[in-house]
């Protein structure tokens, strides 16, 4: 077992979980356009998308190599929800109070025609008419050829994952020896065709990065200033295969100290509910940092994130056991014998919504980490960070 002991993944994906609970359907369609409260209050703001379990890096903390390998079976394309299925279910949700759309994958740039949906998701408006607020989160591997593109087909900005400046370091973590430079490259092209603000992600792993901290935090400040903005995020027990453990986790407080020692930092206000990271801002004014600490500063309690997977299930936390079979209301006849109708997709997604409790951030510490449940946890590299 090597010193990641990893562990064999439960296969959760439809083919083979206990058969994902087809939603039920309210007796009455809810009304149009009425924006939804989960059972802790929190609205549902923040929809992330999922358009491919496939990924070409294998970060060791989302789909490590020793699990991930070359007899892991990817879904087959006839299981992934089309486009036009996509944009379906998204205008059902974005009529329930959706307003910002998040594609995720896996590495969704590996999406063949990806630009097609985007421009399909981007033609969609809110209840009161404003465009989305339509993003991507990326390995930035494939950015420099596609930025342009994705540009143009109307994405506004991405969020790029890059956990190191040393090449040695990073190739390592992406664990497919693939170049730093190239996913500098891809953030260049990126802030040239105007895809920002553009965010920069960084998984902190004690013992395997920190030490890349400060050297990432002078590289943004110093070739983009306040147009890329460099976040910090603590290692999680996300899924079921990274062998998560307490002691390889920076807490965010120690990593903001470290750069305060570099580059003297004031805190900022949230942009907006339910924001993930804190954000501070570099004294001498070139530009912010933040922090996402979902494991030592839980961020439950405004969360107003759903999460659907490649395959049309509809999981309601990061770290969920179970998810919500919409693509079989898509593909399936009601028992009358039809289609399901949109008002009673969208009357299923209000009811699901609705009965969501979902803090797992907030109740891990009271949960012993071999805890029945640490194994079921869904992968990340299947619904997206
Ligand atoms: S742990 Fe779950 S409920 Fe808490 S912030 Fe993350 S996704 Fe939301």
């Amino acid at each position: 077992m090597s010193e990641r002991n990893t562990i064999a993944i439960v296969d959760q994906r439809s083919a083979s979980a206990p058969a994902a609970t087809r939603p039920r359907i309210p007796d009455t369609p809810a009304p149009r356009n009425s924006l939804l409260s989960d059972g802790l209050g929190r609205p549902l703001r923040d929809l992330r998308i999922s358009v491919t379990d496939r990924c070409n890096f294998r970060c060791s903390y989302c789909m490590p190599k020793e699990v991930f390998d070359k007899h892991h079976q990817f879904l087959p394309q006839s299981s992934l929800l089309s486009f036009e299925e996509i944009l379906r279910l998204a205008t059902l949700f974005v009529a329930q109070g959706v307003h910002k759309i998040r594609l995720t994958g896996g590495e969704p740039l590996l999406r063949k025609h990806l630009e097609r949906l985007i421009e399909m998701l981007a033609a969609l408006r809110t209840p009161d008419g404003t465009p989305l607020d339509l993003t991507l989160t990326t390995n930035g591997s494939l950015l420099t050829r596609k930025a342009a593109a994705l540009k143009a087909a109307g994405l506004q900005r991405v969020t790029v994952s890059l956990d190191g400046m040393d090449d040695a370091v990073f190739r390592r973590m992406n664990d497919v020896d693939f170049p730093v430079a190239d996913v500098l490259a891809g953030i260049e092209a990126a802030v040239a065709v105007g895809l920002g603000p553009i965010k920069v992600n960084m998984v902190v792993k004690r013992g395997t990065n920190a030490q890349e901290i400060v050297p990432m935090a002078r590289y943004f400040r110093d070739h983009y200033g306040g147009r890329v903005i460099l976040r910090f995020i603590e290692y999680m027990d996300v899924g079921a295969t990274n062998g998560w453990r307490m002691d390889e986790v920076m807490p965010s407080a120690e990593v903001q100290r470290l750069i305060d020692q570099h580059f003297p930092l004031d805190t900022l206000d949230p942009s907006q509910p339910g924001e993930t990271a804190e954000r501070w801002r570099y004294r001498d004014g070139r530009g912010e940092v933040g922090f996402i600490s979902s494991v030592t500063q839980a961020f439950c309690g405004d969360c107003n994130r759903a999460r659907l997977s490649t395959e049309g299930q509809l999981y309601l936390c990061l770290f969920a056991q179970q998810g919500h079979d919409l693509r079989s209301l898509l593909r399936q006849p009601h028992p009358a014998g039809r289609p399901y109708t949109d008002d009673e997709i969208a009357g299923a997604i209000g009811l699901i919504w609705q009965d969501r409790s979902d803090r797992y951030s907030q109740l891990r510490a009271s949960q012993p980490a071999s805890s029945a449940t640490a194994g079921r946890r869904i992968e990340m590299s299947y619904i997206g960070g």
